[in-house]
């Protein structure tokens, strides 16, 4: 218990749907599946049932963990979240008896949002002897997501949320328990412009005095040029042009802050070379 809820347990996150950029439609239809229901477990009975679980899948770093932390966050609930390949890999021979307290655990703190990464790994197993180990931990996850409640229903609250990379690998088991499975494509041009203003936004806000300098016109740019960078890869390519104007700083440990020039397009561009999608 107590290493569910050092390692794997988080509280009071404060991810906003602003905090991410585009997938407009994936905010949209959680809205409707998940935070409707638990504002409203009156009108949410019969077709209108929320889900037990729900799977999100399509490439790596496209928000899918942002989405389950930020639906955490908007229903106050606690967020649980473990990769599948931990389960089978940590804590070999005791991937079974974690599952099973890791739901003991979320009942306790409900509601709770269990989010389970890289979840087509549950069945797939590195090597034979591995094998009898996973299935039982796959047996066991079942089990207690066929008796988890809702977050509209009357007991314990809990949502599972598996996210995949690879859907096609997933279990069919598995797959016919989350049945509302949402695709958390690539950001388009709209969402990597929005991704960019966010963080000149931010930038600008968190009295960072280093901060973003661009204008529309190389905003259009950086959007044409990102084409098939994800979430993610925008992050680090922004970490990577961030470091720019400090590499041309002679004696960086005397600097004074007001010296550091913002970031400018040309940083872009030169991280563009060295961070690919
Ligand atoms: P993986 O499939 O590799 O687990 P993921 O889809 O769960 O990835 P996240 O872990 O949510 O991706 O994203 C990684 C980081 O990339 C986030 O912390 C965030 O900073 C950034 N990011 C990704 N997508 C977005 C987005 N749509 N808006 C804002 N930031 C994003």
């Amino acid at each position: 218990v107590e290493l569910i809820e050092n390692e794997i347990m988080e509280r009071q996150l404060n991810v906003t749907w602003d905090d991410i950029a585009g997938l407009d439609f994936a905010k949209k239809t959680i809205q409707e599946i998940i935070i409707w229901p638990m504002l409203r477990p009156d009108i949410f009975t019969g077709l209108r049932a929320p889900p037990r679980g729900v799977l999100f899948f399509g490439p790596p770093g496209t928000g899918k963990t942002l989405l389950g932390k930020a639906i955490s966050a908007q229903t106050n609930s606690t967020f649980m979240s473990i990769s599948a390949s931990t389960l089978t890999s940590k804590w070999v021979g005791e991937g079974e008896k974690m599952v099973r307290t890791m739901f003991a655990v979320a009942a306790i703190h409900q509601p709770t949002v269990i989010f389970i990464d890289e979840i087509d790994s549950l069945l797939c197993s590195r090597n034979e002897n591995d094998m009898e180990s996973s299935r039982r931990i796959k047996t066991e996850f079942l089990v207690q997501l066929d008796g988890a409640n809702t977050f509209a229903g009357e007991n314990a609250k809990i949502l599972i949320i598996g996210a995949t990379n690879r859907p096609d690998d997933l279990d069919e088991a598995v797959k016919r328990r989350l049945i509302k499975r949402l695709y958390i494509p690539l950001p388009n041009k709209a969402g990597r412009r929005q991704f960019i203003h966010r963080l000149i936004e931010h930038e600008t806000q968190s009295n960072n005095p280093h901060h973003i300098d661009l204008s529309d016109k190389d905003v259009d740019f950086l959007v044409e040029l990102t084409k098939g960078y994800s979430g993610a890869d925008l992050k680090s390519l922004s970490a990577e042009a961030a470091m720019i104007p400090l590499r041309q700083i002679d004696d960086i440990q005397n600097v004074s802050i007001d010296n550091i020039r913002p970031l400018n397009i040309e940083d872009f561009q030169i991280a563009l070379n060295n961070v690919k999608a």
